[in-house]
């Protein structure tokens, strides 16, 4: 939607193709950074987003048997992350496409031919079960990590997804964890396991269960609540975990997928371009997919609107452009990976070591700033 928006802006007709029967609400915390607030306000949906940070939030950090301690959290990360849903992001977006942007939803592409002078898509609309032929100027796969897209004009999955031997599952909590005030966030960071509670201001809190492990495809053999029961077997946290999975038995909308990083040499081919998760998925880990998606769709925009009449150069600049924040962020995504689950006991060490450093830097920033208020 944020690609449709800048290229309607630049004078094309973009016909959005969404494989959902309905738009795609709720999901799970996301932390936008400024860089993805400043490309949301460029599209026009920033004013528009509903951002969710709580104002006086705080957070814990607890031991396998529930001790806590006051530390650094997701939100103290330098470029000011604001919390919101996913479902913030696209209901911001969806209030500048209704009305003015084609949507159509439960539709997939099955088939992209491509001459040099158009781009030939079948489509099939899952409703009916009907197949049809259209033929447009530009194809901008943004369909996610597994991307349909990417698949039909530039090959296999395996060949560009770079697995991080890790699996999560994301849901909503009915409630705060107990014994915590709504606004804190929660944070259980064990060797090879996690499990993180973020706040919002105005909604209850979602957990996230992360874990690492080597065979991937192994862990989707049963449901979630019995992969994870057996996980996170002997974690206590203090009730935290328990807790948790009796949450996400009773929580039918859940997200539970593994982990990984998309590698592209090139992300367009004649008419066709990926952009988001389906060109670059940074991970959840780097915190900056959503942000990214936004920046890419601005930057698009921009080159084609600079090169109309030559799509080569278009994309070859808007790679060049984007090449350099992708590459930084999929690296920082491994190191960030530790903080959100250390992948043995001595990351965990390190982990906790640079958390204490940062607290302590927070702590004092936060005290010579009630003390310069108070002089
Ligand atoms: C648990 C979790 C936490 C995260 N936390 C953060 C965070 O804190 N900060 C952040 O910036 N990012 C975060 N992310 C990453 C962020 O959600 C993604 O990077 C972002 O949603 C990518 O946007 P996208 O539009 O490229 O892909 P998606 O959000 O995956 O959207 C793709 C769309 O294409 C549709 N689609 C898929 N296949 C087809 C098809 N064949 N035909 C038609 N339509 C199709 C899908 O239904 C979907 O609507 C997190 C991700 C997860 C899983």
């Amino acid at each position: 939607m944020a690609t449709a928006i800048r290229l309607h802006e630049a004078g094309w007709e973009p016909v959005v193709v969404e494989r959902a029967p309905s738009r795609r609400t709720g999901g799970y915390f996301v932390g936008l950074f400024s860089v993805g607030k400043t490309a949301a306000a460029r599209l026009g949906v920033l004013a528009r987003m509903h951002l969710r940070t709580p104002p006086d939030h705080h957070t814990w950090t607890v031991d396998r048997v529930g001790r806590r301690q006051h530390s650094a959290g997701f939100l103290d990360q330098p470029g000011n992350p604001e919390g919101v849903m996913r479902g913030d992001i696209e209901d911001a977006l969806w209030k500048r496409v209704d009305g003015r942007i084609e949507v159509r939803f439960a539709t997939v592409p099955v088939a992209v031919r491509q001459t040099p002078e158009t781009v030939g898509v079948t489509l099939l609309d899952t409703a009916d079960d009907r197949t049809y032929e259209e033929e447009f100027d530009l194809v901008v796969g943004a369909d996610g990590l597994r991307s349909t897209v990417r698949r039909l004009v530039f090959g296999a999955d395996a060949t560009f997804m770079r697995s991080l031997h890790a699996v999560v599952c994301a849901f909503s909590l009915d409630h705060q964890v107990p014994g915590y005030p709504d606004s804190d966030q929660v944070i259980l960071a064990q060797p090879g396991r996690s499990l993180w509670v973020f706040p919002f201001r105005d909604r209850t809190p979602t957990a996230l269960f992360a874990y690492r492990t080597r065979n991937v495809d192994a862990e989707f053999r049963n449901d979630p609540v019995t992969t994870l029961t057996s996980r996170f077997a002997g974690l206590d946290g203090g009730g935290m975990v328990a807790f948790a999975l009796e949450q996400l038995r009773r929580q039918p909308d859940r997200l539970f997928d593994s982990v990984h990083q998309v590698r592209m040499p090139r992300w367009h081919d004649g008419r066709v371009v990926l952009l988001g998760d389906a060109a670059w998925c940074l991970t959840l880990y780097s915190g900056m997919g959503a942000s990214a998606g936004m920046i890419g769709a601005v930057a698009l925009g921009d080159e084609l609107s600079a090169r109309p009449d030559d799509l080569p150069a278009a994309f070859g600049a808007w790679e060049k452009r984007m090449r350099p924040l992708v590459r930084k962020h999929q690296l920082l995504a491994y190191v960030k990976a530790q903080f959100f689950v250390p992948s043995n006991p001595f990351a965990a060490w390190i982990r906790g070591k640079v958390v204490a450093v940062v607290t302590r830097r927070l702590t004092s920033e936060a005290s010579a700033g009630v003390n310069r208020g108070a002089t």
